[in-house]
């Protein structure tokens, strides 16, 4: 028997997907109207603040990839539908009348849901674009400082900017506003790029906050538990967001790996070699998951559990071609696919492959370095 949207609505409606989550190994803490923490399905990269749930949907940075409780039940455990329909209470027999009730609610409510989606969309995407419009493009010794700290040099049509202070927020606090509001835990010196959609319209903010003086990166914990957090935060739409970090009109050769400054060690190692060319183009792609793009599927990490004992699982090596993802320009005749050393190392492999798969075409070459474990890119290429 095939089930009714009203039938699956009334099984979710049922559930508490927080606690199901962690049920499931997620380790979540509460983040204005969300819970994030790290993901039930992957674990979450290094990070393990990629996993979000609100409402009666979750979202993974990581896996790129979301949806309800169902979904993340499948995910999970990598069972079918109707047994997570089964594990999450089961469908109940309804009158048509009840049918007709609960499939209106439910469509409502998703059309609400679907509203303030885009509403908080446009209105995040405002914000940082009125953040990169005030941010200098000169003086940049600061950014210039932690880029020679990280001893890689930003080409000239880089897409970043500097703030002199910019606000870290973490968690919540009471203020005049209201009972809870954003909690600002640092203030200090940012390193801004800009993130652009396929179109190459601003979409999102990408920021590194920085120790003083450029010297590293800003050191920030959490008042309350001491954890130190990580210096860097995104806003805006950033899935299938890309940052520019070398522009060339109409490339041949296209750099992509995931951290900012990874890339421009690649691109500063071949340029101190002689082996930078003037159609070379590289791009940071914001995080791990948007290199590769959404899986068609997840599968099994072969040997990370989650602490309740359930196997890992990680979004797989086959693109989901209908997903959002970054394109590349037509140009482009070889790419070549950055993996950084310090993640985890089957989810980078395994992302990378997905990338090779997505853009993989006639006449294209597709390469895949992968920086030795505990080294950098820079490391490698300018010690040969
Ligand atoms: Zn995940």
């Amino acid at each position: 028997m095939r089930l009714s949207d009203a039938q699956i609505a009334d099984v979710k409606a049922r559930v508490d997907l927080g606690a199901l989550a962690r049920e499931l190994g997620a380790g979540l803490r509460k983040s204005g109207r969300k819970l994030v923490g790290s993901c039930p399905v992957c674990g979450g990269g290094r990070s393990a603040q990629r996993f979000e749930v609100a409402g009666e949907s979750w979202v993974c940075a990581v896996c790129q990839d979301g949806g309800d409780a169902i979904r993340l039940l499948q995910r999970a455990t990598g069972c079918d539908f109707r047994a997570a329909v089964e594990r999450l209470g089961g469908a109940r027999e309804m009158s048509d009348a009840e049918r007709a009730e609960l499939e209106q609610r439910a469509r409502e409510r998703s059309e609400k849901r679907e509203r303030e989606a885009q509403r908080y969309r446009a209105r995040e995407i405002a914000a940082v674009r009125r953040l990169w419009e005030g941010a200098a493009r000169a003086p940049f010794e600061v950014v210039a400082a932690y880029l020679q700290w990280r001893r890689c040099l930003a080409p000239a049509s880089a897409m970043l900017r500097f703030a002199p202070e910019l606000c870290f927020f973490h968690g919540q606090a009471p203020d005049e506003r209201g009972p809870m509001a954003p909690r600002v835990v640092h203030r200090g010196p940012a390193m801004l790029a800009a993130i652009v959609d396929n179109a190459g319209d601003f979409c999102g903010l990408h920021m590194t906050f920085l120790a003083p003086g450029g010297a590293g990166k800003a050191e920030i914990f959490d008042p309350e538990t001491g954890e130190a957090l990580i210096a860097k935060k995104c806003r805006g739409a950033v899935k299938g967001g890309h940052i520019v970090l070398r522009a060339v009109a109409a490339p041949r050769r296209l750099f992509i790996g995931e951290g900012i400054e990874t890339v421009l060690s690649v691109a500063t190692a071949l340029k101190a070699t002689r082996r930078l060319r003037g159609d070379d183009a590289f791009w940071s792609s914001v995080d791990l998951g948007n290199l590769g793009g959404a899986a068609a599927e997840a599968i099994d990490h072969p040997f990370l559990k989650h602490a309740n004992g359930h196997r890992q699982r990680l979004p797989g090596p086959e693109p989901d071609r209908s997903a959002r993802a970054i394109e590349l320009p037509d140009s482009v005749e070889e790419l070549v696919l950055l993996g950084d050393g310090d993640s985890e190392r089957v989810l980078t492999e395994t992302t990378l492959e997905r990338a090779r798969r997505r853009y993989e075409r006639p006449g294209r070459v597709i390469r895949i370095a992968c920086a030795p474990e505990g080294r950098d890119f820079n490391n490698v290429l300018t010690e040969g």
